[in-house]
């Protein structure tokens, strides 16, 4: 009842009560005495029961925070975003306070962010199409920046890092240039020499062999740079795809061994072997893992010094099958190192061609290396040789980081690739 009848309905209760212990007392009749008791009461009742007590404002239930201040909730962004109240840098968050200093706060906004393309964006004070700024903060990177209205005079400035995409863009276009100029300098040359052939020069024979062998060279020259980038291209798209042929690394290594017997002037004969069994399976794709090994074994037969011998190791620790090759040739500069798998890099662009190389294939070795989820490893000492390591899961073996190779030998700069 306590629950049905307010305080104010306990009041309006007795007060009834006393009124009609009034009306019996003034001598009217017992029956209208009783009569006003149960009206009052049951009026009293009516007005009370069922009605929900006072509406207090309703507590937030527990799972709803209030809401978070807009500095903090701007804070909690990892882009730059800046409030402008006017001109004027009302705002700015962390990360906007990291990229253009704390004292932006206050500033004139074309002052703060002290870019000509920001500054004519920031003197509109519409909604315009954002604009590119370079050089902001360190020289690569690249941001968008965009302006929006919210109200009152104010408007947001938010600065999109297009870093990631711009130096995939730019290495595109390099890609592009550079493949383009590799494959025009054989092109040129094989039309020289036909057009000097269809001259004076195919006349006499001995200039037209030797001039023909040019041609046959720089045509096979032309022909190993367009299956490169085919097997590149080829790669990169099966990227995501991960391996799953059952492939026998040992068995493969030996084919390698067999194929690669007669090149590069008979240096075949100084591949040495040390599987640590005869049988190593894995899962992979056995046509990429060929080419690494082609490519790896190939520059160490190319770039190790004639006579010297190639170590060929296969070693199983663990989840892990470690491969490597090591030769005793000029090896690399230290600078060098971190640069080898990009396309087209070569530390003596000269010898490389001279020995028919395209510049393609550690990038190619890389590739392989990522699609199989393994790791490689390039340790070189000037005057001393190469060792590249590649680190590959071994079947049954849990997804995870592989291990750095170990620098166990005196080449100390391992430089992951
Ligand atoms: P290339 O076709 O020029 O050999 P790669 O991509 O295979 O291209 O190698 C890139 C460059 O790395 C080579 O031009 C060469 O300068 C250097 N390099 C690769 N392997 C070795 C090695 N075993 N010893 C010395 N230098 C090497």
């Amino acid at each position: 009842m306590g629950e049905i009848i307010s305080p104010r309905g306990w009041i309006a209760m007795m007060i009834v009560v006393i009124t009609a212990g009034i009306v019996g007392w003034l001598g009217a009749a017992l029956d209208a005495a009783a009569l006003t008791l149960v009206g009052g009461a049951a009026a009293v009742l009516a007005t009370t029961a069922g009605r929900e007590p006072r509406a207090e404002p309703a507590p937030l239930p527990p799972s709803t925070p209030p809401p978070a201040p807009l500095d903090l909730v701007l804070d909690a962004l990892n882009e730059p975003v800046l409030i402008l109240n006017g001109a004027r840098v009302a705002i700015a968050n962390r990360a906007a306070r990291g990229l253009l200093g704390t004292h932006v706060l206050g500033e004139d906004a074309r002052i703060a962010i002290r870019h000509p393309a920001a500054a004519a964006l920031l003197a509109g004070s519409g909604e315009a199409d954002p604009v590119a700024l370079g050089g902001l903060g360190a020289p690569d990177q690249r941001w968008e920046m965009r302006v929006a209205p919210i109200g009152d005079g104010r408007r947001l400035v938010h600065l999109a890092d297009r870093s990631g995409s711009h130096a995939a863009e730019r290495m595109r276009v390099d890609f592009v240039a550079n493949a383009s100029h590799e494959l025009r300098t054989p092109l040129a040359s094989i039309l020289g020499y036909v057009e000097t052939l269809a001259d004076e020069a195919g006349e006499d024979p001995a200039l037209r062999a030797r001039f023909l062998k040019i041609v046959f060279d720089e045509a096979r020259r032309m022909e190993r740079l367009v299956d490169d980038l085919m097997s590149l291209s080829r790669i990169e798209a099966e990227k995501f795809r991960a391996p799953a042929e059952s492939v026998d690394l040992a068995a493969l290594i030996d084919r390698t061994r067999e194929e690669l017997a007669d090149a590069h002037d008979g240096r075949g004969h100084d591949i040495i072997l040390e599987h640590e069994t005869t049988s190593v399976p894995m899962l992979g794709d056995a046509t990429q893992l060929s080419q690494l090994l082609h490519n790896l074994v190939g520059n160490a037969m190319k770039y190790g010094r004639p006579g010297t011998p190639i170590r060929v190791s296969l070693t199983r620790e663990g989840d892990t099958l470690r491969l490597v090759v090591a030769d005793q040739g000029d090896g690399i500069a230290p600078e060098h190192l971190p640069r080898l798998t990009e396309r087209f890099y070569r530390v003596d662009p000269g010898r490389s061609r001279s020995i028919g190389g395209t510049g393609l294939g550690l990038a190619i070795v890389k590739h392989i290396v990522e699609r199989h989820r393994g790791r490689l490893d390039i340790a070189s000492r000037p005057g001393e040789g190469t060792r590249v390591t590649v680190t590959l899961r071994a079947p049954g073996a849990t997804f995870g980081l592989i291990p750095a190779a170990t620098a166990a030998s005196p080449l100390a700069d391992v430089i992951k690739q």
